[in-house]
């Protein structure tokens, strides 16, 4: 498996293209025209709320059509689109296209949804960021605690100063933060006094492996409890069975994606799933 973090794409391009240097020209290449070619595409995965197993919200995953390979997911390339900067583009387009469906989603479901979008480390980075984002919001003009970003860990090791300042004033404009795979990098519970998080999201690997005396079933009521104690949310990931579905509800956990309830779906796919969904506002939950 891929790993996504910087200067890690060898992992991948030694097993899924062979370590060839020039397939990697070639879709760098690819990547860099890939939005003038409306390649790209945004499918939802639905948060459900494990009370009533309604949908509460949507995490925007991207998708890449591409001209020979068929539909890729991230895996694939957002590795490489860090490493040649098109994450930059694609993650504006992805935060645009975003705003343009809750405003869809809000007209067909007559009200609003939460939805969340993955940012990485090197589009935040980037001086264009903040004032991309804040011009989609005022454009956008919906209640701005609809959209939130997730975010890894590992935005914080290079400038956590900077990274800091950044995240009050994003979330000072209503907009709200989640930190995505939880428990799997560079953990520390000073981010969670120092920085402006709304939202726990536990990475899938630690609800993939639970059960009765599992460390993994301790670590997941232990951010359960630590986020509600701070007034945090927690989504807990990749959720495949039923019998994980119960048991995060006896840990209290309130949030749910997986393949369990639902694969990301394309826009009009999703909308057709909620026509007869009441959903419960996600940040009115405990
Ligand atoms: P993530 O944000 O942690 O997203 C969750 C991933 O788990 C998604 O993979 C989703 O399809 C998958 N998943 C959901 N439920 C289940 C399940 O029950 N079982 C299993 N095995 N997997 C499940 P996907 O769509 O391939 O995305 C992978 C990663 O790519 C994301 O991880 C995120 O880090 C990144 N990514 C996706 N879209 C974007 C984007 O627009 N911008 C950036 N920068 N990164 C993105
Ligand atoms: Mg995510
Ligand atoms: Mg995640
Ligand atoms: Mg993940």
């Amino acid at each position: 498996r891929a790993k996504r973090r910087g200067g890690n794409c060898y992992v991948f391009y030694d097993t899924a293209m062979h370590d060839d240097a020039l397939s990697k020209i070639q879709t760098t290449l690819q990547l860099q025209t890939a939005l003038e070619r409306e390649e790209m595409e945004l499918y939802y995965q639905p948060i459900i709320n494990l009370r009533d197993g309604s949908i509460a919200g949507v995490e925007a995953l991207l998708r890449w059509n591409h001209p020979t390979r068929g539909l890729l997911t991230p895996g694939t390339f957002i590795c490489l689109a860090e490493e040649t900067s098109s994450i930059v583009p694609i993650g504006s387009w992805a935060m645009r296209r975003s705003c343009q469906d809750i405003r869809r989603m809000r007209e067909v479901l007559g009200r609003d949804l939460l939805l969340s979008v993955n940012i990485s480390a090197k589009q935040l980075n980037e001086p264009s960021f903040l004032p991309t984002l804040i011009g989609l919001v005022d454009d956008w003009e919906g209640d701005p605690r609809f959209l939130q970003l997730e975010i890894t860990e590992s935005i914080f090791v290079n400038d956590a100063d900077r990274v800091g300042d950044l995240l009050h004033t994003i979330r000072s404009r209503g907009v709200r933060i989640a930190l995505d795979d939880f428990g799997t990098g560079y953990s520390s519970l000073g981010y969670l006094r120092n920085y402006p998080i709304d939202t726990l999201k536990i990475d899938q690997s630690f609800v993939r492996d639970m059960g009765s005396g599992s460390i993994n079933s301790d670590i997941i009521r232990f951010i359960v409890d630590l986020a509600h104690g701070a007034g945090m949310k927690v989504v807990a990931e990749g959720i495949e069975a039923e019998s994980q579905a119960e048991m995060l509800m006896e840990y209290g956990c309130r949030f749910a994606q997986g393949y369990f309830y639902s694969r990301p779906l394309p826009l009009p796919a999703l909308l057709r799933r909620m026509e007869h969904e009441a959903p419960i506002p996600f940040f009115e939950e405990p």
